[in-house]
Formats: structure tokens, sequence, C-alpha cells
């Protein structure tokens, strides 16, 4: 791959970011630090590029993304542009899905949801699929754990509900942090109330991710949080399912 600094990693044959067999493009650069994020070193945000920049990264990418697309149609898959927050980078972004559109690639756009308004209600115009987080209702708790309030991250959804845009809803499943009675609860009440979503998929805290810290001299917050037990997944499966949601346990 290129050296640059949009882009932190492409990985292919992904089966865990979207339908079929993927493409993951990850973005560098997010607004939030989640104390479990996998992928700290996509946290920084990069430097501004001009349009000339990114229109030639946006080629190079989609060459690479275009290296798959046998597996694509054979397992309805495509592209995910994940990250950090693609967001960040509405100019890449929008190039891209422009680009696999016009190709008839399938796009997901992975996201925490927290971004600018008009970015997103223009990503969903152009994205096949959003993979949208919802973590904490509380906006103490979504500061305490995410560095940022859940304030833009549940109007966002409530206005891509009204535009009825297709969204796969992830909950991450982090003990003692978003796994409490309450907090499922609030989502609920909230995803019924404001929305027209009903699926959800349970994404379980796991430590993939857990040597990056120390190799990026960065505190790891979560050392001594074990990974959730299947009673305690099956505990969180059943209070959603009691209120009417579909729910899948992973990605
Ligand atoms: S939103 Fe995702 S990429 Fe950003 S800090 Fe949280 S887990 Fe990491």
């Amino acid at each position: 791959m290129i050296e640059n600094p949009y882009i932190f990693k492409i990985q292919r044959y992904c089966i865990h970011d979207g339908p079929g067999i993927r493409t993951t493009i990850f973005f560098q650069g997010c607004p939030l630090s989640c104390l479990w994020c996998h992928n700290p070193e996509s946290q920084a945000m990069p430097v501004k590029s001009d349009k000339k920049n990114i229109d030639k990264l946006a080629d190079f990418l989609m060459e690479e993304i275009e290296k798959d697309l046998i597996f694509y149609d054979d397992s309805r898959g495509g592209v995910t542009f994940s990250g950090g927050e693609p967001l960040c980078q509405p100019q890449l972004l929008f190039r891209l899905l422009d680009l696999c559109r016009k190709k008839e690639i399938h796009t997901c756009l992975d996201t925490s949801g927290y971004g600018d308004n008009k970015i997103i209600l223009k990503a969903a115009k152009k994205a096949d699929l959003f993979l949208y987080d919802i973590k904490l209702l509380d906006t103490k708790l979504h500061e305490k754990y995410t560095g940022k309030s859940v304030g833009p991250v549940l109007e966002n959804l409530k206005q891509l509900s009204k535009q009825r845009a297709a969204i796969r809803l992830r909950f991450p499943f982090i003990p003692q942090m978003t796994d409490t009675s309450e907090n499922i609860g609030s989502i609920i009440a909230f995803l019924k109330e404001n929305t027209i979503y009903r699926d959800i998929h349970i994404l379980p805290f796991h430590k993939a991710g857990e040597g990056k810290y120390s190799s990026l001299n960065m505190k790891n917050q979560m050392k001594d949080i074990k990974v959730p037990s299947q009673e305690k997944l099956t505990r969180i499966k059943e209070q959603f399912e009691s209120r009417g949601f579909n729910v899948t346990l992973g990605g």
C-alpha cells in the first residue's frame, strides 16, 4: 500500500464487517476515544489534504477494492469503510462511495454516528448500508467512556430513521460499562420511540487489540476487564428479544 496519513489499513476477505465477503478500508482519525477501542492507532486526526491528493488516493483504493470483485459477486459482499471514523474525511468518503456506486459495488459505512449532521445525511444517500453503533444512552457515561456526549449519535440516528436509511445497529457489549439492564432498557426505549429499527447485532468485548496499547505507549484501561460469558450474552440477548428485537450475536 502507498504511504499516506488518511488510511491506516486495508483488509481483504473480511466476513464480520457487513454482508458477504468484503474489503474493509480503515480511515485514520476518530473524534471518540472509547476505552475499549481495538484500533487506538486510528484515533489521531490526519492533516487536511487537497482535492488532487484525495482523488489520487481514491483511485488507488478503487484499484485495491476491485481486485476482489469476483468474491463480492459470489457472496453478495462489497466494501466497508471503517476506521477510525470515516465521516471525519468526507471528501474521500464521498468520492469512494460515488465511485463504488458507479461500478455497482455494495458499500457499508461503519460509523460511531458521532459526526456532522449534514455529512451523515449526505452519506446516507450514497451508501447502501450503515453499520451504526449504539453504546450508552446516559450522556455522562457516554462521555466518561468515549470522551464525547451521546447527543449527536442519537440525533443523527433519529434523522436517518426518518429518511428510512438502511442501518444495521450494533451494540458493543462491554462488561461493567454498557451491559447494565438500565442501559439496555434505555436503548430499547429510545429505538422504539424514535426509530424504525428492530434488528440489533451484539458485539461482545474481546481482547484482540490489547497488545497495541503498550506499543503505542497508551494506557490500556481495559486490562482487568474480562470477556463476557455466554450466560451474560444470553441474558442481554433475551432482554432485547423480550421487547420485540431480532438479535444476532456478532458483526
Ligand atoms: S468509535 Fe471506534 S475507532 Fe473511534 S475510538 Fe471508538 S472504538 Fe475506536
